[in-house]
Order: C-alpha cells, then structure tokens, then sequence
C-alpha cells in the first residue's frame, strides 16, 4: 500500500531575474509502507532537496505529494502537527544537527513534550533511558552534553531523537557520509535493525550506491534534477539498464583487488551540466557514450522497461 506518492514533483530556486536553479525537475514515484527506498545520485543531483519536498520541508514548485493518500499541501492544522511526528528527519551531520546548549536527556525529550507523549517526568526519563538503550547507548549518557560523545554516539543520539515521537517514515538524509568508515556500518546496521523492529518506512539518500544497495528494497537514480532509473534494488544492482547507472556502478570498488581487471569501467566525459541551464533533450546526453540525435532533441520518459523496472532513455522501448 502506497504511503508517500510523489507526483510530478517540482523544486526551483529563484537566482534573481528570470534565472532559476531546477533542482527538482518533474519526478513521479511511490513508496509503500514498510519498504526502504533509495534515493542516490552524484553530488548537486537534486536528491536532498527532493527528499526534503517530499516531507514538505520545502514548499513545492509545482507538483503534489500525496502522504497516506492526502496532499500535504491541504493538511488541517492538526494533521500537519501530527505530519510533523510522523515523519521524522535524520540528518547528515550530527555535529550541527543536535543543539550543543542541551543535555542529552532534553534533546530527545523535546519532541516527546511538544507532542504530549508522555504524562509525567518519571515517564519521560524512563522513555529517554529505553531509548538509549535501543541505538545502543548507555542510560547514564543522559545526563551528558553533545561534545562529550564521538561522531557515530552523536548520529545515534539524532537517531533516538527521532524514534522518540514513534514515527511511522524515516528520511535518512546521506546519515553516514560525515562518519569515520568504521562506525558507518555500524550506524547502517542499527537502522536496519530498527526498521525491521518498528515497521518503519524508509527514504536513505546517499551517494554511495554501495552502502544504499544493502538497506534499501527499491533505488531511485537520479541525474540532474530528474530519476532517471528505479527498480528494485537486486535488480538494479544486477542489470542496470541506464548508462548513467552502468557508468556508477562500474566505479565500485569489488572487495577483491585481482577481480578490478575484469570489471567495464565506464569513465564518465566532463562534469554534470549547472542545474540552471539544464542541456536539452536528455539530461545525460552531454556526458553519454550512447548520446544520438534523438537525445539532443527529446526528453526520454521514465518509462517502464521490464517489469518493475523504469528507466529513462531512448535506447529502450516501453515494456
Ligand atoms: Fe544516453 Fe540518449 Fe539514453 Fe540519454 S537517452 S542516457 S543520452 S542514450
């Protein structure tokens, strides 16, 4: 069943005079209860900005969202403060992201009191502390302040500050990228974990296509503004069909250095176009190895090629 559905989704940024920045540029997707969805992409690619439209941290340009069937836009007063529990946020950078003045306690305690969760203080210390201890800290950090904690303790702070209001959709954005290597899969592995424990719907933005092939059901790929492949996540993994994803992809690292000799690489040509004066036609074609005519001059639609499989590119045809 459909919790969040994205419908033509349009983010520009005004510049001044008629220039505008198309970070979100016309993107149609779903996402059903329960799953883990992807969103990937190279820096500059619009995925931020489209996750953060999506839980309207943004207002949209253009375009709807619909969240358990409404549109955001049209939400009572009282649905948008429980939209704003449901939905909850955790964030890249878990240095800026958690209020340095506060003690632990406070900090996920916050939202708690903002959303009337709990009726008295012995209940509240005890949610905090159960909190804890599920992203794997101590009770007695409670009583601490942010600085006293490491990079990937702090991430699991944000966490809890998020499961504190029993949200039902997460949006991880890129919430391991600002983390030492060591602690990421730790941090990856707690989200996964509780997920599955609460039955969570999940957004993870990333730009590491191999950290996001091991949390999510389904991948989103995105290029300038635009999805340009979805499918399911073994699938994409396992034939992608479009170039950009091919050109990602072949970049991977295989755990085995002897293995690097077989794999295609594909060295994408130049930089991705500025978001402000996208090329016409395809997004890609500037940088395409496959780029004809035709993609000079037509936009490819997202399409679905295989089922379950969309992708945006003029070398398939509609399934
Ligand atoms: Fe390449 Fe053309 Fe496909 Fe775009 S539409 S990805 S330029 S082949």
């Amino acid at each position: 069943k459909p919790l969040l559905e994205v419908r033509h989704l349009k983010k520009y940024f005004g510049l001044g005079g008629k220039k505008e920045l198309k970070a979100v540029d016309d993107v149609s997707f779903v996402i059903y209860k329960g799953e883990t969805f992807g969103i990937v992409g190279e820096s500059g690619c619009g995925k931020t900005t489209c996750g953060r439209t999506c839980i309207g941290v943004y207002d949209a340009t253009g375009g709807e969202v619909l969240y358990d069937g409404k549109d955001i836009r049209k939400q009572t007063k009282q649905e948008r403060k429980e939209f704003t529990r449901k939905v909850q946020m955790i964030f890249q950078d878990p240095y800026s992201s958690l209020d340095p003045r506060l003690k632990v306690h406070d900090i996920i305690a916050e939202g708690m009191q903002i959303h009337h969760l709990v009726s008295s203080k012995k209940e509240e210390e005890t949610m905090v502390q159960r909190l804890l201890r599920q992203v794997g800290l101590n009770p007695e950090h409670a009583g601490r302040y942010v600085h006293e904690f490491s990079g990937g303790q702090r991430q699991r702070i944000g966490i809890a500050r998020a499961l504190a209001v029993d949200p039902e959709f997460l949006l991880c954005d890129e919430p391991i990228s600002a983390l030492d290597v060591s602690v990421q899969a730790q941090i990856i592995n707690l989200l996964v974990r509780l997920q599955k424990e609460r039955g969570l719907t999940s957004v993870f933005i990333a730009h590491d296509l191999s950290m996001v092939r091991h949390i999510s059901d389904r991948v989103g790929v995105m290029y300038l503004g635009k999805i340009v492949e979805l499918a399911d996540s073994q699938e994409l993994y396992s034939h992608p069909m479009h170039p950009y994803t091919q050109a990602l992809l072949s970049a991977i690292p295989l755990p085995k250095p002897g293995k690097m000799a077989s794999v295609n690489r594909i060295h994408l040509q130049g930089e991705p176009p500025s978001p402000v004066s996208p090329p016409k036609g395809c997004r890609f074609c500037t940088r395409c190895i496959h780029a004809s005519k035709q993609c000079h001059q037509e936009e490819p639609e997202l399409m679905e090629t295989v089922p379950g499989h969309f992708t945006a590119c003029h070398l398939y045809k509609k399934k």
